[in-house]
């Protein structure tokens, strides 16, 4: 169910026609879910203070934030809210807009790993994670990926990362495509999140 917002800014109606986001401008700024965040400190802005900017129609202040990509899914926010808003939404709410809109921050790699991740899974039918993780370090920071070497070794040694790809039939890939690729057209007609 998505609640039309009147008299405010644009931005504020937009968060508030998307999943999740039909409750912010309940928001009494009471801190609860700021204080509750495990990563609030690595943020560029907390929670709270990602909502008031919102509000207040700081629409390229917000989304150039890493503040969203930072979210653990943790739900702490969440079941601690008094005024039962849904912040983990808000900030999911907050990613979508910001890819919607191509507007990136320099100050994570979240959205690497996003993409890298989707596409990934759309040319294979599953999670390589092999190729998808070495994908990704190439991307960001091969150097970085010296460093996981340890890592991969004991979880190969261990069964737990495949060197053999997994081919799914083309069929069932076909299909799993369409999928997709339907999700991703009803997304560009804002018909889903
Ligand atoms: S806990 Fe809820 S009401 Fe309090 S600042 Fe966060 S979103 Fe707003
Ligand atoms: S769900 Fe995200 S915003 Fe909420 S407390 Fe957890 S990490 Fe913080």
């Amino acid at each position: 169910m998505t609640t039309k917002v009147h008299g405010v800014n644009d931005f504020i109606q937009e968060i508030s026609t998307m999943p999740g986001g039909e409750k912010i401008n309940l928001c009494i700024q009471c801190g609860t879910c700021s204080a509750s965040c495990p990563n609030a400190n690595k943020m560029d802005y907390t929670p709270r203070e990602l909502i008031a900017m919102a509000r207040a129609g700081m629409r390229e202040e917000v989304l150039s934030s890493n503040s969203m990509w930072l979210c653990l899914s943790c739900y702490m926010c969440t079941v601690r809210c008094p005024r039962g808003i849904v912040p983990t939404y808000i900030m999911h709410a907050l990613e979508h807009l910001a890819m919607r809109h191509h507007i990136a921050s320099p100050r994570t790699r979240t959205p690497t790993l996003y993409k890298v991740f989707s596409d990934t899974v759309y040319a294979a039918g599953h999670i390589p994670r092999f190729g998808c993780m070495t994908r990704f370090y190439l991307q960001v920071n091969p150097f970085r990926a010296l460093k996981n070497i340890p890592v991969a070794l004991s979880l190969f040694k261990h069964g737990r990362m495949p060197i053999k790809p997994t081919r799914l039939k083309p069929e069932a890939l076909k299909q799993f495509r369409a999928i997709l690729d339907t999700a991703e057209t009803l997304e560009a007609h804002h018909e889903i999140l």
